[in-house]
């Protein structure tokens, strides 16, 4: 281990999986979930209500009074917003390696609590492997001084994060992302791509994309990862379900070469606060989508996740936890027919060959 005033001296990755603790052989990655936040402080999405006693239950604690009120209304909940508590992440994150769990991607962006010790902590007291991103989430958790850069500027940064470590942690990041994307793009956000673009040929690292509340926006950007020579093959699509409801732009995304995640497992309340013009789907439908892209040859660019960034999709209040996957969804697709080796492609093999610096 490097000393926390001793960075690791620049060093490549390749061929490796990079965690909060150093690198490891992909062999060691195991079954992993992708898209995580084990701290994060999100309320980048606070929606506030209008009425007065909405205010009122927007100040709340959460708890089992206003549970059914914040499910519904969860961008609405100050509280609700922040997982900040070591004790509960690390026994949260602990049942999901009791459940077989072995690696955990937080892809908490910059600007959202990113907290590399907290990182190596959690990883330490679990047993877990735990990959940390970089870059930079939607415009509004820019920095001011974003604006005035260019995209080298924020592309040395990133770059720094993997090859020597956050500032003088010395903890590498071992993926780029959540590179956050509204729709329609902004100015600022295409400069952030592209600076996660540019780092991921410096450094081989995998890059994942936050999408625009859109059915146009991944391939749009896709488009531009391509024309900016990103590597399709070591890019991964988040948030799929709730951005992509037509099969024949879903099996366009998939043939494009990205991983597409299937990253909010657990999610099971289909009003969307972020979206009220669509929904969010259940764990079925997701269930349905693997089995669409599994029986169109594209098996091979999945992934699963459950995007916790709220405390009521935590057990500790009332919500599934990062064992959802395992302790409730594997075992239905168990039971809808599924083969055991597809179930290792997806858990296994996908995020490992996805995780794995070129
Ligand atoms: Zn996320």
């Amino acid at each position: 281990m490097t000393s926390a005033n001793h960075p690791v001296p620049k060093e490549r990755a390749s061929g490796k999986v990079l965690t909060v603790l150093g690198p490891i052989e992909p062999a060691k990655v195991g079954i992993t979930t992708t898209h995580e936040h084990l701290f994060i402080d999100f309320k980048a999405v606070l929606t506030p209500p209008e009425s007065a006693t909405g205010r009122k239950l927007m100040r709340q604690e959460v708890s089992l009074q206003n549970l059914g009120w914040i499910r519904y209304n969860w961008t609405s909940n100050e509280d609700n917003l922040e997982i900040l508590d070591e004790e509960i992440s690390t026994q949260e994150a602990a049942l999901y390696y009791k459940a077989g769990g072995n690696t955990l991607v937080d892809v908490t962006s910059l600007g959202l609590g990113r907290d590399p010790y907290a990182l190596a902590r959690v990883s330490r007291a679990t047993g877990l492997n735990v990959i940390m991103g970089s870059g930079y989430y939607v415009d509004s958790t820019h920095p001011e001084w974003f604006a005035d850069k260019t995209a080298e500027d924020v592309a040395a940064g990133i770059i720094a994060d993997v090859e020597t470590g956050v500032g003088t942690t010395g903890i590498r990041s071992g993926i780029i992302g959540e590179i956050g994307c509204s729709w329609p793009w902004t100015e600022g956000e295409r400069k952030s791509a592209l600076a996660a673009v540019m780092a991921q040929r410096e450094t081989g690292a995998p890059v994942l994309i936050h999408p625009g509340r859109n059915q146009r926006a991944p391939l749009e950007i896709i488009d531009a990862i391509d024309k900016w020579g990103g590597d399709l093959s070591h890019t991964v699509m988040g948030h799929i379900e709730r951005t992509i409801f037509d099969r024949g732009i879903l099996r366009e995304v998939a043939d494009s070469g990205v991983y597409v995640n299937l990253d909010l497992f657990g999610h099971d309340s289909s009003f969307y606060p972020l979206a009220p013009d669509t929904y969010m789907p259940g764990d079925h439908e997701r269930i349905d989508m693997i089995d669409f892209l599994l029986s169109h040859a594209v098996g091979d660019r999945l992934l699963l996740a459950h995007d916790i960034c709220t405390k009521h999709r935590l057990k500790a209040y009332g919500g599934h936890g990062w064992d959802h996957i395992l302790t409730n969804v594997v075992p239905w697709m168990r039971a809808r027919g599924f083969a055991e080796e597809d179930l290792r492609l997806i858990l296994v093999d996908n995020p490992t060959r996805m995780l794995t610096f070129k």
